[in-house]
């Protein structure tokens, strides 16, 4: 026996009546993936980045849940994205991957935001609003050990490197890289990169440093140094090319079939 039209009793269900699909955030998978990654990375601190809404999956909800599940560090893309979070997060270390655009040290001052600075100059710069302000406010530094995308090159860490007075006008809280193949676990690239950040941040005042995002988290213990940058896997998303994902779907979708 066949009928024209099957439907799906249980979407029917739980798909609202005026609806034709329905999208769920699972915020328990979400903390599940996040322990998961805490442990993966111990004892280094697991940090999240909430950067694009949440990627996508709204920041509103996922940096609360993430703040009670023990989460104390988090990083976003954009000002605005930042001053977003603190709202939220009224105790939260935030820092902006984007870093010091001109006229944004206010910004930062006020909303007790951590720039992420890219360049010599955003260094000059950041340390010299410190100085006007009286304050070594903390920032982070981002090298590019191969990534090409953003950060200081070896020629700026030469520039900055012997400048003490740079440095102790501001308080350095974070050396960090980001790793451009570490979604391929045997790309020779992975450990080239982290020679070239071992050897730049050798250069800048001694302090915590952060080289994995959730791929390079699965690269293992010589990846982790003192604090990592997942996104993806917290979402639920396969950081890697090859093998079965270690991480919980969070996003569930269930449609109406009409026919
Ligand atoms: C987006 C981003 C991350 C998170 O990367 P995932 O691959 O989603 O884990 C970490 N660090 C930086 C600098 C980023 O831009």
């Amino acid at each position: 026996m066949s009928h024209a039209r099957t439907r799906d009793a249980a979407a029917d269900d739980k798909v609202p009546p005026d609806s034709t699909a329905l999208l769920t955030i699972d915020l328990d998978a979400l903390i599940a993936n996040y322990d998961r990654l805490r442990e993966l990375a111990a004892p280094a601190e697991c940090a999240a980045v909430v950067k694009a809404d949440a990627y996508g999956l709204g920041v509103t909800e996922v940096a609360p849940a993430l703040w009670r599940a023990g989460c104390k560090t988090f990083f976003v893309a954009t000002l605005p994205e930042a001053e977003e979070l603190r709202a939220l997060l009224p105790e939260a270390v935030i820092y902006v991957f984007s870093g010091l655009l001109p006229g944004t040290a206010d910004i930062y001052r006020k909303a007790d935001l951590r720039p992420v600075l890219n360049s010599a100059e955003e260094i000059r710069e950041w340390a010299a609003q410190c100085s006007r302000y009286g304050e070594a406010l903390p920032c982070a530094v981002h090298i590019d050990s191969g990534m090409n995308r953003l950060g200081l090159t070896a020629a700026d860490v030469e520039a900055v490197s012997n400048n003490r007075e740079l440095w102790s006008a501001l308080s350095l809280s974070l050396v960090m890289s980001h790793l451009a193949c570490a979604d391929d676990a045997s790309h020779a690239k992975n450990a080239a990169q982290r020679d070239i950040f071992d050897s730049l941040r050798a250069r800048l005042p001694e302090t915590r440093a952060s080289l994995a995002n959730s791929a390079g988290i699965l690269l293992g213990a010589d990846f982790v140094y003192d604090l990592v940058r997942p996104g993806i896997a917290l979402y639920g998303g396969h950081p890697q090319r090859r093998g079965p994902n270690p991480f919980q779907p969070v996003v569930h979708l269930i449609g109406r079939i009409l026919q």
